[in-house]
């Protein structure tokens, strides 16, 4: 799976619609404190189904909204749309929107979805809101640290094995 762009509203410090472009390789992401850096990561998370308030830094699932400043006001909603192109080179674009007090909705393709099939979709691509593929500041240094049990789970993941696991679990039922 390919990255290709990511478009923001509302998203944490984006409050403005914003356009980013994602080229093949490795994407580094520089600029000063608080500029948003770790912002965007989390928008890459959160679009592909991230709810773990850890890895979101936030409190409650509204806290991923524009929460508003001195000067401008908050937001009602925020959008996360995340275009790629497929493992068999389809185009595919993922949108979740969440308005304050009323939850979440995911779109594939432009049709309403489940969470759950938006982890599918991510499922089999070594990608999903816990991949390696996704290095935060500190994950160097907890993959060094990692129990072994950890680090192999970490391993399946980058090898796009993990996925045969989602799909266990959904063919199971649980
Ligand atoms: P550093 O270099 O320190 O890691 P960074 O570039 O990773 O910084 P982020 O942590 O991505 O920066 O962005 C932090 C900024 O995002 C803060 O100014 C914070 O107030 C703002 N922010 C986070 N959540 C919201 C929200 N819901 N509404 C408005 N602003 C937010
Ligand atoms: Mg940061």
């Amino acid at each position: 799976m390919q990255f290709r762009k990511l478009k923001l509203s509302g998203f944490k410090s984006f409050v403005e619609p914003a356009e980013l472009r994602i080229e093949p390789g490795l994407t580094g992401v520089v600029g000063p404190n608080g500029c948003g850096k770790s912002n965007l990561l989390e928008a890459i998370r959160w679009v592909m189904g991230e709810n773990s308030p850890k890895s979101l830094r936030s409190g409650g699932m509204d806290d991923v909204i524009f929460a508003g400043t001195a000067q401008r006001p908050q937001r009602d909603f925020a959008e996360v749309v995340l275009d790629a192109y497929s493992a068999d080179g389809e185009e595919l674009q993922v949108t979740r929107r969440i308005e304050r007090g009323a939850g979440s909705a995911y779109r594939v393709n432009g049709r309403d979805v489940r969470a759950k099939d938006v982890a599918l979709v991510f499922a089999d691509a070594a990608t999903g809101a816990h991949s390696p593929a996704l290095v935060s500041q500190g994950k160097i240094a907890a993959v060094i640290a990692a129990k072994p049990t950890e680090r192999r789970m970490m391993l399946e993941e980058a090898a796009g094995i993990a996925g045969l696991h989602v799909r266990r679990r959904d063919a199971e039922g649980k």
